[in-house]
Parts: structure tokens; sequence; C-alpha cells
């Protein structure tokens, strides 16, 4: 064997990807993607577009209960979680190639007794989603997103600061005239949950304040709510109470954009873990008519510990594969289809950041632009709650992506004891199957304005295909 043979050094996907028809490639997968985070900012709204795309490519969707039919099937969960089937050429008993995905991403909750007015403007509360590092969300422009449900069933749909049109929302900043005594604090008690109220209004609303207003007497605070309520109603038909069942997002508001001068990198919200739902979404809708039954899913709740009737934790996968085997493979028993199954938990993972390389071990540093990383396992201190990939089924993926000779790197979160985190692997190990974590890396991850690079979800896209093809 060549001496070159012998050492392993991970590949910059910029020079495997550099015929014109790889960079043509390249630009419009991004372009695709980029177009899905500016629109898609909740799990709902990513669930809708993808049910929308799928149909589009024949995919047909039954409901939870309803028996599946044809060889390309969907199903949704409460609209925040979705599953995609395809019928391959080998029976269920053979196992499912399966990539997991989740659409939720950290961000800033209304309570649900969110509206109050003080020193004249119109505030909501919020309860933050996820981990976020407070002072990221402060004196920038946001969104709202969501649902209300009103008593008599229906479902209202609010999306309000994307458009260049509409106004947007903000949570404001202390000035670092009155900062003093905050910059004497640690960061994590200098910035409060309780202060991260959203400006949503400052009018007061003259109709209602006592008519005879003496010179010099104030316009109460709560005339100022009284003006938001009266919008909201105005255009919604909603009253404050119907906030008690409204799912209300704060998000980051505007595009996702190009970033750099030679536009390699994609800046917006969202690339954890859209990256790898696009990614994954992609491959299921080109892939060739599959050997093995293709499955994706696309979680919610993964941010709070995959918990709840849509998270990675739920039976929701279970009940579909039952139905899956209903229609498809009769005869075949779930643990023979979990234990033959094969998986990619497809999630994000740290660059190593040129002004923070001391949080990582460089040896085990992933690199942006070095295509997906593969984690063998997560977890914290010591691997503490991880599910460690099996040392054979990463060899097997290792001949998967090198036949399709798709570029990678190996890698792990951080330093040993500076911290860790999780995935959805863990869950879905319970059932038998194989299971590895694989995504592209990306820097500022869980902020408002995350990065990524354009090769790396280009050559995920690949390796999603790939494995999924085998
Ligand atoms: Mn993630
Ligand atoms: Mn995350």
């Amino acid at each position: 064997m060549a001496g070159k043979d012998l050492d392993f050094n991970s590949r910059n996907c910029w020079d495997v990807y550099k015929s014109k028809k790889d960079r043509k490639a390249i630009d419009d997968v991004a372009a695709r993607y980029l177009d899905f985070i500016s629109t898609c900012k909740t799990e709902r709204q990513c669930v809708a577009r993808i049910l929308k795309l799928a149909a589009k490519a024949g995919f047909k969707e039954s409901a939870n209960g309803e028996d599946f039919k044809g060889a390309k099937v969907m199903r949704a969960m409460r609209g925040k979680t979705l599953l995609l089937a395809r019928k391959g050429k080998r029976p269920l008993s053979d196992g499912v190639r399966l990539l997991g995905a989740h659409v939720d991403s950290p961000r800033l909750d209304f309570k649900q007794h969110p509206f109050y007015a003080d020193c004249g403007l119109g505030m909501a509360k919020t309860h933050y989603y996820g981990g976020i590092r407070k002072h990221q969300w402060l004196a920038r422009p946001l969104a709202l997103h969501g649902v209300v449900a009103t008593k008599d069933g229906s479902v209202v749909e609010v999306s309000i600061g994307e458009d260049p049109g509409d106004p947007v929302f903000t949570v404001q900043d202390l000035l670092p005239h009155l900062a003093s005594q905050q910059m004497e604090k640690k960061l994590s008690k200098a910035f409060d949950a309780e202060k991260l109220n959203v400006v949503v209004g400052h009018a007061p609303d003259l109709e209602s304040a006592p008519k005879k207003r003496k010179a010099g007497l104030r316009i109460e605070d709560k005339h100022v709510k009284t003006t938001l309520l009266n919008i909201l109603h105005e255009r919604y038909g909603i009253v404050e109470e119907d906030f008690f069942s409204a799912e209300m997002e704060v998000v980051p508001a505007g595009a996702a954009r190009e970033v750099g001068l030679d536009r390699a990198l994609m800046g917006g919200y969202g690339h954890d873990d859209r990256l790898c739902v696009f990614a994954a979404l992609e491959a299921m809708l080109t892939a060739p008519a599959p050997e093995h039954c293709q499955l994706a899913i696309f979680w919610d709740k993964e941010e709070i510990g995959s918990e709840g009737s849509t998270g990675a934790k739920s039976r929701f996968t279970e009940y579909c594969l039952e139905d899956l085997i209903l229609a498809w493979s009769p005869k075949a028993r779930p643990s023979q289809v979990w234990l033959n199954s094969k998986a990619i938990s497809g999630d994000v993972h740290p660059a190593m950041d040129p002004d923070y390389k001391a949080m990582h071990e460089e040896l085990n540093a992933a690199l942006l632009g070095h295509g997906p990383v593969m984690c063998k396992f997560t977890g914290h201190r010591g691997k503490v709650a991880a599910n460690d990939a099996h040392a054979e089924y990463v060899g097997w993926m290792r001949g998967v992506l090198g036949k399709a000779g798709v570029p990678w790197q190996m890698a792990e979160l951080g330093k040993v004891d500076r911290g860790g985190g999780g995935t959805v692997a863990k869950y879905l190990a319970e059932y038998g199957l194989d299971i590895v974590d694989m995504g592209p890396s990306v820097l500022s991850m869980h902020s408002p304005f995350e990065i990524a690079s354009k090769v790396d979800l280009y050559a995920t896209m690949l390796a999603y295909k790939a494995f999924i093809g085998s």
C-alpha cells in the first residue's frame, strides 16, 4: 500500500467539488435551502412545506389510524412531526434505511398570559425554548409565528415580521451608559429570562381612555394594551383568553443570507437542524428506486429533550411502522424490521471556531467545508447518555460513503469535560437498529444567525442519498 493511503486526512469539499457542474449544483441546492429556512421558521411551517414538496413528488398522505396506500407515503403528527416512507424492492423484514432530523429550533415562546404594558410600551412575556444564549436575542428585529386555537375549534395562523412591509418586534437591551453593574456580573447571571420581554406596541387607545383628561394627567399604560387587543381582535378575531391555547414563537426576522465575499457560507436562523432536514428531504425526493424501504422522519421537540407526542421519544414511528408492515409486508415482525434496519441521526455538529479553538480538541474537531461529520458518540462527562454507535456499523457506513466518493469527517463535540450534548440517536437505538450521528458542521450554533457552508450541505445531501440507496 502506498504511504499516502496509510494516514487519514479529511478533504476540503471545495477541492472535491470543483467542476463547473458541481459548483452549479452546490449553488442550486443552497438557493433552495436558503428559501426553505427563510420561509420555514417553525416546526409547523417546516412540516407544512415538506408535506407540499413531498406531495408534488408523489407521496400520498394518510392520517394516523388510516392505512398507508401506495409505494410513497407520508404521515404527519399534530402538524409538527412528519414521516416519509418509500417502498423498496426488498421486504420490510430486510430492514429500512432511516434518516432522522429535527424541525424545531431554539426560540422565545409567548407565555400563556403574554400581554402587559409598562412605561408606555406594549409588551409580551416569553419563556425561552431550547438552549439559547440570552444576550444574543436582544436588540434585534424579531418575527412572530404561530397558531391560536379558539374555543370553537378553529385555528388562527399568525405570521408577522418576515415581509419587508411588515412590522417587526424586539427585546430591548440595557444601554452601555447604565450597564456598569451588569458588566460586573457573571454572564449566566447578567441576563434574566424574565427580561426577555418582547416590545409589541406603543400607541395608547384614546377611545377607551377617560374622555375628560386634565392637562398633565398621564394616559395609563393599560390603554396601550387595549390597542394591542383591539388590533388582534380586528385582524384575527381573537381575544386575550385565546392566548391560553396559543403557540406563538418569536424568532429572528428576515431571510437567511449568503455570507462572505465568495458567497460560500450561509447565515440564518435554524440551520440546527433544518440543514439535515433539507438534506434528508432532497435525498428522499431525488433518490432512485430503492433497494430497501426508505424512511425519513422529521421530529419536533428535540431542543427540549425529544419529549411529548411529537418528539423522538414518542411512539409515533412505532405506530407508523406497524401500518407500513400492514401495507407492504404483512408477514414481517416489527422486531425483525427494527433489528435489520440502519439509520442516520441527522443533526448538526459544532465546527471548530477560529476564535474558540481552545474549546475543541483539534485532532477530533470538525472543520467547516470538510463535509458531513460522523459522530460516533455524543453525551457528556464520560459519554454519559450517549448512543455510542457500534464499530461494525461505523465501518459499514465508511464503506458506503467511500463507495459513493462523498467526502466526510469524523469528529466529536468538543474537549472532554467541556460540556456536551445529545441527539435523537439513542431513542431510536432502543429498538435495536444501527444508528450513527451524521450532519454538517455549523458555527454560532443555537444563535439567531448560525453559519454553515454551502458545500457541506451539498456533501451531506449526497451522503444521505448514498446511505438510503445502500
Ligand atoms: Mn440539533
Ligand atoms: Mn440544537
